[in-house]
């Protein structure tokens, strides 16, 4: 049903285990639209998102279109098709593995060649498995200066920022 709210599609994108599907998930309360698209190895769940900002700025009503990959695939194995019309994405990096930090970037770099500049945010997650002593905020913060985009610290499995995540991307795509 067309409720006239716009539709944006946004691609979650990561290395193979970061968490991309259970941050989908956790935003979405469990409900799974993977009808669709199988074919092309991917899901897609919609979300939408409403904010208010009592007149400081436009209110944001938009619902966004979440593209997962389905299984373990590696960056030369995602099709075009998976990119073509994205309006954003999701850079998500397991907070776990030190290097993953730094890996993320190639996943905006691929966007970039494929489809051009669009928006985006880094989301880092399974921060519930860090202490704040083993995060780089170093690294992280440079990501994100460079890129000029936040870098959210999350937890799909306690819920941790999930939604101010999906919030950040709407307003981004809005
Ligand atoms: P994907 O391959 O990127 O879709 O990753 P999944 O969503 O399948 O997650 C990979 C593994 O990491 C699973 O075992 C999840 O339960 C686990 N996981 C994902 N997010 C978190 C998190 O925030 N905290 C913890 N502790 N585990 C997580
Ligand atoms: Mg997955």
């Amino acid at each position: 049903m067309d409720d006239g709210k716009p539709r944006k599609k946004i691609l979650v994108l990561g290395d193979y285990g970061v968490g991309k599907t259970s941050l989908i998930k956790q935003c979405i309360n469990e409900e799974f639209d993977d009808q669709h698209l199988t074919t092309l190895g991917v899901n897609i769940a919609l979300k939408e998102i409403s904010m208010r900002f009592g007149g400081e700025k436009a209110d944001i009503d938009v619902e966004l279109e979440l593209w997962d990959i389905a299984g373990n695939k590696g960056i030369a194995d995602i099709k075009r098709e998976f990119y073509k019309d994205g309006d954003g994405a999701i850079i998500i990096a397991d907070l776990t593995k030190e290097n993953n930090i730094i890996d993320c970037e190639n996943w905006i770099k691929t966007t970039y060649q494929i489809i051009g500049k669009i928006p985006f945010i880094f989301v880092g997650n399974k921060y519930d498995l860090v202490s704040e002593d083993d995060l780089n905020m170093e690294k992280i913060q440079e990501l994100a200066s460079r890129y000029n985009t936040p870098f959210i610290l999350a937890s799909a499995k306690f819920g941790d920022n999930t939604n101010e995540a999906f919030h950040e991307i709407a307003q981004k795509v809005a």
